[in-house]
């Protein structure tokens, strides 16, 4: 048994939530695997988009299966209280820098990624 997989069999609580029971059911490593692929294919939708396709709804579907599996990656690495706290880190420094930008009517405007040069 890989190391993430024990981590989630001796962590978790009893498997009373779906995500959890997916986890257990089809095992970390396969989990992971349909991060990757869960992403792509909303990477694809979104190329498709961009391609001139009027695909909201495809969109809509493959970001539900995204944030599916996010949950699951949470789970698994154990992050879900250091995920939360980098959100609301990155998201109070996306605020500075948009009232920045807000103030820098003059500036170019750079592409709207939440992240940074730091990550
Ligand atoms: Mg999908």
């Amino acid at each position: 048994m890989a190391d993430r997989e024990k981590v989630v069999n001796d962590t978790c609580q009893p498997a009373d939530s779906v995500i959890e029971r997916a986890i257990k059911t089809f095992g970390v490593e396969n989990q992971l695997w349909m991060v990757i692929e869960e992403m792509s294919e909303l990477a694809k939708e979104i190329c498709k988009h961009k391609r001139g396709f009027d695909n909201a709804n495809n969109i809509a579907d493959e970001t539900a299966d995204v944030l599916i599996m996010l949950e699951q990656v949470k789970i698994i690495f154990g992050i879900s209280r250091k995920v939360n706290e980098r959100i609301e880190y990155k998201l109070n420094r996306l605020e500075n820098r948009l009232a920045v930008k807000g103030n820098d009517a003059g500036g170019e405007a750079e592409s709207g990624h939440c992240g940074g040069g730091d990550g």
